[in-house]
C-alpha cells in the first residue's frame, strides 16, 4: 500500500467522504497558531465542501505540509538560541554605580564562567540578591551619596542618550489604556525633556509602576471580560447542545449556524491579534459576540417557528383524529344497530330468518367439527288465519308476540328461537339430542296451549304444531329443515297442536 493514499490509491465514494470529513475537521485543528497556516487551513476547507479532486486535495494538504515545515524549523531555530546573561550584565554594569557597578561586574564574572545552561538561574540568582537590599533601580542608578560624596554639580548633571534611549523608547512604546495616558504624559515630558541621572530611577520606577497599575488593572478588566464571554459562549454551547440532540429537522440550520460561528470566532481570533489596545479589543470581540448571539437568536426564532408550525400540525392532527376517532365509533355504533335491526324481527324482537340461516351454518360447522348433536324444530301456529279473520290483524300480531315470548321464555340460552316467516318459527337445539328435544318442544307447545294470550280485550287460546329432525352423518341443513318442516305438516294432519318428530336411525316418524 502506498504512503499517499489521495494520490495513488482509488478510495471508494464512502472512503473519500470520510477522508473529505477528516481533513475537514484536521483543519480546525491547526487553528490559530500560524497566520499563513490559517489561510492554507481555509483552503483547504474550501476545497472539501466543493470536494475538489483528490489531486486537488492533496495540493492543499503539500501546501500545508511545507508551511508546517517551515514553523518546525522556526521553533527549532528560535529553541536554540540562548539568552546572553553575561552580555545583560556588562551592559546594567555600564549603567550602573558605585558598589552597584562593582556588584554587577562580579555577577557578570561569575556567571561569565558558568556553563550555559547554568547562566539563567545564577543571573537571576545574583541580581534577586542585589535586590534583597533595597529598590534594584535605586541600587543601579541610585544617588551617588549612598556610596560615595558627590561632586556639587554632579546631581544636576544630564542623563546620557545612551541611557535615556531605552527609556524613551519604552515610553514611545506604551500604549496604555485612556486612564493612564495623563500619567503616561507627564513621564514622556520628563524623559523627553531630559533630566538629571539621579532622577532617572525614579522616573523609570514610576514608569514601572505605571504599567504594573495599568496591566493588573487590564488583568482584571479581562478577565471580568472573559468571565462575561465564557458565560455567554457556555449558554450558546448548552443551547446548541439541547438543540442538536434533540432536532435532527434542525440539522441544516444546525450546521450553517455552526460555520457561522466559526467565522464569527475565526474573525475575533484575527482581531484579538491585531488588537493595539485593549479598547479596542474589547470593542472588537463585544462586536463579535453580538454577532455571535445576533445568529444564534436567528437560529432559534426560526427554530421556534418551525416548532410552532409543527406543534400547530400536531393539534390539528390530534383534532382530526378525535374527530375521526368520533365519526369511527359512531359508525361502529350505526353498522351494530343496523345488524341488529337487519337480523331481528321487528314485530316479534326475535331473531330473523337471515339470523337464523347465520346461526344454521355456524351451529352446523360446529357439528362437523365436534360431531356434537343438534336437532331442529319447525313450528306453525294453528289456524291463525282464524284469529286475523276474527279479531283483526292487530290481534293476529298480539298472538305473535306473545308466542315469541313464550317460546323465548321456555327455551334454553343456549337454545335460538327465529322467526321464520309469518306465524312460522323455527328452533335450534345444539348439543341436545332427538328424544331430548321432543321433550322440550312439547313443553313448549303445553306452555302456549295452557296460556290464554291477551288480544282484542280478551283471552285467546292458541295452539301451534311442532316438527322435530335431528342432523344426521351427511346431512345436508336443507335436508333436516325439510324433515322437521314435514314433520310439523303431519303433526297438523294428524290433528294440531302436537309434536312430531323422525325417530333416530330407523327412519320412521314419532308423535309425542
Ligand atoms: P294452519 O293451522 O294450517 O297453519 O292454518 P293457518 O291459518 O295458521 O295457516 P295459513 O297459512 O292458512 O294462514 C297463515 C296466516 O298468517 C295468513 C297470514 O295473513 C297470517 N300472517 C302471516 N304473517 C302475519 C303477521 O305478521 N301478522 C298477522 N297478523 N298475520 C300474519
Ligand atoms: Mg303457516
Ligand atoms: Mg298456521
Amino acid at each position: 500500500m502506498s504512503d499517499d493514499p489521495i494520490a495513488t490509491d482509488t478510495p471508494t465514494t464512502e472512503g473519500l467522504a470520510i477522508l473529505r470529513r477528516c481533513l475537514a475537521k484536521l483543519s480546525f485543528a491547526g487553528m490559530g497558531l500560524d497566520r499563513e497556516l490559517d489561510k492554507r487551513l481555509e483552503s483547504l476547507r474550501q476545497a472539501v465542501r466543493k470536494e475538489q479532486s483528490p489531486e486537488e486535495l492533496q495540493a492543499e494538504v503539500e501546501a500545508i505540509t511545507t508551511i508546517l515545515m517551515q514553523m518546525e524549523d522556526a521553533a527549532a531555530r528560535a529553541a536554540k538560541v540562548e539568552p546572553d546573561y553575561a552580555g545583560l550584565l556588562a551592559r546594567l554594569a555600564e549603567m550602573a554605580q558605585g558598589s552597584a557597578a562593582k556588584s554587577v561586574r562580579s555577577l557578570r564574572r561569575e556567571v561569565d564562567g558558568l556553563p550555559s545552561e547554568q547562566q539563567g538561574e545564577a543571573t537571576v540568582a545574583g541580581l534577586a540578591k542585589l535586590l534583597a537590599g533595597g529598590g534594584l533601580l535605586s541600587r543601579l542608578f541610585g544617588n551617588k551619596a549612598a556610596d560615595q560624596a558627590p561632586g556639587p554639580g554632579e546631581a544636576q548633571t544630564l542623563a546620557a542618550p545612551a541611557v535615556l534611549e531605552p527609556v524613551a523608547r519604552l515610553l514611545a512604546q506604551l500604549s496604555l489604556p485612556e486612564i493612564y495616558q495623563e500619567r503616561l504624559a507627564q513621564l514622556r515630558q520628563r524623559g523627553e525633556a531630559g533630566l538629571p541621572v539621579t532622577q532617572l530611577p525614579e522616573l523609570i520606577e514610576s514608569i514601572v509602576d505605571l504599567v504594573l497599575d495599568a496591566s493588573s488593572d487590564d488583568q482584571t478588566r479581562l478577565e471580568a471580560f472573559l468571565l462575561t464571554l465564557n458565560q455567554r459562549l457556555e449558554q450558546v454551547y448548552q443551547f446548541l447542545a439541547t438543540t442538536t440532540s434533540t432536532q435532527n429537522q434542525d440539522a441544516q440550520d444546525c450546521a450553517q449556524l455552526d460555520r457561522s460561528l466559526r467565522d464569527q470566532v475565526q474573525d475575533m481570533q484575527d482581531s484579538l491579534r491585531d488588537a493595539t489596545s485593549l479598547d479596542q479589543l474589547k470593542h472588537t470581540v463585544e462586536a463579535r459576540l453580538n454577532a455571535i448571539l445576533s445568529s444564534v437568536g436567528q437560529f432559534k426564532s426560526g427554530q421556534d417557528e418551525r416548532r410552532g408550525v409543527l406543534q400547530a400540525q400536531v393539534a390539528q392532527l390530534e383534532n382530526q383524529l378525535r374527530v375521526m376517532e368520533t365519526e369511527s365509533n359512531h359508525l361502529r355504533q350505526t353498522l351494530v344497530e343496523q345488524r341488529h335491526r337487519a337480523l331481528t324481527d321487528v314485530l316479534t324482537g326475535v331473531p330473523n330468518r337471515t339470523a337464523y340461516l347465520e346461526r344454521l351454518e355456524q351451529e352446523y360447522a360446529r357439528l362437523r367439527r365436534y360431531r356434537s348433536p343438534l336437532t331442529l324444530s319447525v313450528m306453525d301456529i294453528d289456524h291463525f288465519k282464524r284469529v286475523n279473520d276474527q279479531y283483526g290483524h292487530a290481534a293476529g300480531d298480539a298472538v305473535l308476540k306473545s308466542v315469541a315470548r313464550l317460546l323465548q321464555g321456555g327455551l334454553r340460552k343456549s337454545d335460538f328461537l327465529a322467526r321464520y316467516g309469518g306465524e312460522e318459527f323455527v328452533i335450534l337445539m345444539p348439543e341436545t339430542s332427538l328424544a331430548d328435544a321432543t321433550k322440550a318442544v312439547n313443553k313448549l307447545r303445553l306452555a302456549i296451549q295452557n296460556r290464554m294470550i291477551e288480544a282484542a280485550g280478551q283471552g285467546l287460546a292458541v295452539t301451534a304444531s311442532f316438527g322435530v329432525a335431528d342432523f344426521r352423518e351427511g346431512d345436508t341443513t336443507a335436508e333436516v329443515f325439510s324433515r322437521a318442516d314435514k314433520a310439523m305438516y303431519r303433526a297438523k294432519e294428524r290433528g294440531r297442536n302436537q309434536v312430531c318428530c323422525e325417530l333416530p336411525r330407523n327412519g320412521t316418524e314419532g308423535e309425542v
